[in-house]
């Protein structure tokens, strides 16, 4: 058996998928990072190695993608993160034509047609429109857990509205609702439309249609709270894969096996 693998280094966590001959994940991990991304790539790739009882020497090709793709340094090649986005999410849900990725600290609107990627925009700039959005608010101010704010914002019928475009205004903002007892879950809401808006707006700009089939992936999928607010502002049912923080590492483990096997490498 030869075996192929793909990390994706990202800016918050490190992930990693194991792949065989044929066929889809034989493994995988999903790790937080520490300071050290060249560390934290590494453990992932153990990792998921480990779950399958495979050494190093085991594995015929790695390509890594991701923010933090050039650290490490024990990868054949790297590859751009939209393509590989793009060619994970597809194998995942073949009918895709946008791919909405919020990740820890960036965010990302893909547009696909059957050729692939027709056009992409991305935030890596602001923090007010990534993950880092609602983690800042949720620990620093509202100290409650990111796992928390998808079901407490579901307990809301009318979200606070936040008008401030950055994070630290609209923490102040936030610390004047909690001031005059607005309840929690009204302002947890507010904060899911708040990024939802941002993201969403960011892809208009840029003239994606937002066709149908529509992928949420990243971390920030996870939170059911930021689901449902997507879905409300765009009127329609959003896909999350099964993983969605994996999607970008299935791709370039996919663009490694595909790599390899056409230059016949053996
Ligand atoms: P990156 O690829 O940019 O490193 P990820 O796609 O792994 O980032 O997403 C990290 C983000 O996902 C963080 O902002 C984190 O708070 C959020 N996240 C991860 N799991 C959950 C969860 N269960 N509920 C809410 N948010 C989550």
């Amino acid at each position: 058996m030869t075996y192929y693998v793909g990390i994706d280094v990202g800016s918050t966590t490190s992930k990693a998928v194991v792949l065989g001959d044929e066929g889809g994940a034989e493994a995988y991990s999903i790790l937080r990072n520490s300071y050290n991304l060249a560390e934290s790539g590494r453990k992932a790739f153990q990792m998921a190695l480990d779950k399958k009882g495979l050494s190093e020497n085991d594995i015929s090709y790695i390509v890594a993608t991701g923010y933090g793709r050039r650290t490490i340094d024990f990868q054949h090649e790297v590859e751009p993160e939209v393509i590989c986005h793009a060619r994970g999410t597809v194998e995942l849900i073949p009918a895709c034509r946008t791919i909405i990725d919020i990740g820890g600290q960036d965010s990302k609107i893909i547009e696909l047609d059957d050729k692939g990627v027709k056009r992409f925009q991305m935030n890596d700039k602001c923090a007010a429109g990534t993950g880092r959005y609602l983690d800042k608010l949720a620990k620093g101010i509202l100290e409650i857990e990111i796992e928390q704010l998808g079901d407490l914002s579901l307990r809301s019928s009318n979200p606070i509205h936040i008008s401030s475009q950055c994070t630290v205004f609209a923490e102040s903002e936030i610390i004047s609702y909690l001031s005059r007892s607005e309840p929690i879950q009204n302002i947890v809401a507010g904060m899911h439309y708040s990024l939802a808006r941002r993201v969403i707006q960011m892809g208009k700009a840029a003239n994606i249609k937002f066709k149908k089939d529509v992928v949420f992936s990243g971390g920030v999928a996870r939170n059911t709270g930021m689901v449902k607010a997507i879905e409300n502002l765009l009127g329609e049912q959003v896909i999350i894969p099964e993983e969605p923080q994996l999607t970008a590492a299935l791709g370039v483990a996919l663009m490694a096996r595909e790599g390899f096997l056409k230059r016949g490498v053996s």
